[in-house]
């Protein structure tokens, strides 16, 4: 028989027959791992465990720790809840199923409006057909076969997919698991039998391909695991996160209030949270300054113009607010979704050498963005944030320096809040050259250096082509919070396009003009968003250095008020940001309600401290400190501070 070469991920290689499947190749390494391999990357396709290879190929199976084996897990647990559905409500169609970060969803068209408590009918129902053990079969078959069947079916969803897709670049498939078939590309898990722990999460309304103008299927989402305590876990960390919710937290902390009276989407900060936004500017702005950054304000409304000039309008009109029209005449303003142009202007403002150059303006610049309201969410989604905004001026030999300076400084700052775990993707041009702007080979080049600078400062990274911006690459920088999740937060991009635009220019040694090439930056991204992934990450328990609120002074009664006052203006004079608390309460439900507000430190005040001239100190969560002098108390604090511990 003939046979085929097959390569593993460490490189070794080993013989097989020709049309050996992948489980076949798993078995002749262990049992363990055929059991364990959901699917197999054969040469980056991801394929279904069952399917021959009949080539040479490199080879790696994947299992539930595999991102890409979760993928397959999840997918393939949304066609058994398909199936479920499918014997529950016989008339159901089906929209689409995609495995989504955590978890999976489908989207269904059935008479009843399901409530929560369908969903434990539909688990259980799942529960019954994984016990099946039902294999799932894959079949590749002509579109008109496939368009008869659905048709049939009665299933205008799939027959609506069906028809956009193009026979002769792409292979139709549906998958058959029981008695359950779908219009499906797969890869699949073998059996259904793999699906061990199911929990189906909730029910939201969806239109079909996200237009209100189509019918609105409901959206039901899950997840799923091979292990129990793999969902227990799971769930531990869901309502770890309710606990952490930042809108709830926001709340209960007093730092920010989200209002119609104002408006859906434009956040007010409240004093607590002024204080803690304006320890983090200042914070970064004194990081800024060490690195050579200029500071710069501009208004919030700009000439219509200028955003004609860097084409923001009317490319985006769709994702802004409408320009103001001035009564009298034809002038026109739009409130800024970008600083960018404005910075621009200054950079004219004067004639540049090459010896000016970098030239870094900074500015925690507020734009206004028209996202729809469904898509608004407490301060991660917004419609008017603070982007901690910087737009360097670089000539083309000082790029790759440039950009490992502003690697340094959003590492420092991840580092800082203690983002120990983060990853960057650096996102590349792909070959269709319409979509780009600027000169190609100037993008080639910045490409090549991106990875240079990403390598020299020993970033993780993967490389995605085609997710550029048109105007050139940039890095997206990804940080896990305290519960592993994943947040976008930092970026770094490159722009050919706006200089041209803006006719940006400096004179070179040789005499002649020259274009800079504009590096825009965001350490943060914008202040509401990464306040808000703050307040999750630290549980709204920050360190003493952002605190808004740094101790507490609770007298034990009215006869301590004045000793307490006295202490209290102690510390206010020592930039101690310190609360009085003289409500007429016993001090055990002071001392209660201070560690629900997650102050750290309480200073306590009776007769004893008065006549010692001392103070007792309650660190949260700790308990008592015991006996400190105010002096000693204050060091401690302006220790912790200034080491941001
Ligand atoms: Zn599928
Ligand atoms: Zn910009």
């Amino acid at each position: 028989m003939e046979k085929i070469k097959i390569t593993f991920p460490d490189g070794s290689v080993k013989e097989f027959d020709n049309g050996a499947t992948g489980y076949q190749i798993a078995e002749s390494i262990s049992q363990r791992l055929a059991q364990d391999a959901l699917a197999v990357e054969v040469d980056g396709n991801v394929k279904d465990i069952r399917v021959p290879i009949n080539n040479n190929s490199s080879v790696k199976f994947l299992t539930f720790n595999d991102d890409k084996g979760k993928e397959v897990y999840w997918h393939s647990t949304s066609h058994l809840m398909a199936h479920a559905i499918q014997e529950l409500h016989p008339e159901a169609k089906f929209g689409v199923g995609p495995a989504i970060e955590s978890g999976f969803y489908y989207d269904i068209d059935i008479d009843t409006q399901l409530t929560e408590s369908d969903l434990a009918v539909i688990e259980k129902k799942m529960e019954e057909i994984s016990k099946q053990d039902n294999p799932f079969v894959r079949q590749d078959l002509p579109k008109s076969e496939a368009v008869s069947f659905f048709k049939e079916k009665g299933d205008n969803y799939k027959l609506e997919i069906l028809s956009e897709i193009n026979e002769d670049h792409e292979d139709i498939s549906i998958y058959k698991e029981g008695n359950f078939i779908d219009l499906c590309r797969g890869p699949h898990l073998p059996s259904t039998g793999k699906i061990k722990y199911i929990k189906l999460m909730n029910i939201s309304g969806s239109y079909w391909r996200g237009d209100e103008h189509n019918k609105q299927l409901q959206r039901i989402y899950g997840i799923s695991f091979p292990k129990k305590k793999m969902l227990d876990e799971y769930l531990l960390k869901l309502e770890e996160a309710k606990k952490r919710d930042h809108r709830k937290l926001g709340k209960e902390l007093e730092i920010f209030l989200i209002t119609p009276a104002v408006g859906t989407g434009l956040p007010i900060w409240l004093p607590k949270g002024t204080i803690l936004r304006e320890t983090l500017e200042n914070y970064l702005r004194e990081e800024q300054r060490k690195r050579g950054y200029l500071p710069v304000i501009t208004p919030h409304i700009g000439n219509i113009n200028l955003y004609k000039t860097s084409g923001h309008y009317p490319y985006y009109k769709e994702s802004q607010f409408p320009p103001l029209k001035l009564e009298e005449g034809k002038e026109e303003y739009l409130l800024k979704p970008m600083n960018c142009p404005h910075h621009f202007q200054i950079y004219l403002s004067k004639p540049r050498s090459y010896r000016d150059l970098p030239i870094r303006y900074a500015e925690f610049g507020t734009v206004y963005r028209y996202e729809q309201s469904g898509e608004l969410n407490g301060l991660t989604r917004v419609r008017s944030f603070a982007v901690d905004d910087s737009h360097i001026f670089v000539r083309q030999d000082q790029l790759k320096d440039e950009v490992c300076n502003v690697i340094e400084l959003i590492q420092v700052v991840f580092d800082q809040m203690g983002f120990k775990d983060f990853e960057t993707q650096l996102s590349f041009r792909d070959d269709n050259l319409e979509k780009y702007g600027g000169d190609i080979s100037l993008w080639d080049k910045a490409q090549k250096e991106l990875v240079e600078a990403a390598d020299k400062m020993k970033l993780k990274y993967v490389i995605k082509d085609g997710e550029a911006a048109f105007y050139g690459p940039k890095i997206d920088f990804m940080v896990k919070d305290a519960l592993g999740r994943r947040w976008q937060l930092g970026t770094v991009q490159i722009d050919y396009v706006m200089p041209e635009r803006f006719n940006l220019e400096f004179t070179g040694s040789d005499g002649q003009k020259h274009r800079p090439v504009v590096i825009h930056r965001a350490p943060f991204g914008s202040m509401e968003r990464f306040i808000g992934v703050l307040i999750e990450h630290f549980a709204g328990e920050f360190p003493l250095w952002l605190a808004p609120v740094q101790c507490a002074v609770l007298p034990i009664s009215q006869n301590y008020f004045e000793y307490a006052k006295l202490v209290n203006a102690e510390l206010l004079k020592k930039k101690i940001r310190t609360e009085f608390d003289d409500r007429n309460e016993k001090v055990g439900f002071k001392i209660r309600d201070w560690e629900t507000k997650k102050v750290k430190y309480m200073v306590i005040l009776g007769d004893k401290e008065e006549k010692a001239n001392n103070i007792s100190v309650r660190q949260h969560k700790t308990g008592d400190l015991g006996s400190l002098s105010l002096d000693e108390f204050v060091s401690k604090l302006q220790n912790e501070i200034k080491n941001k511990i």
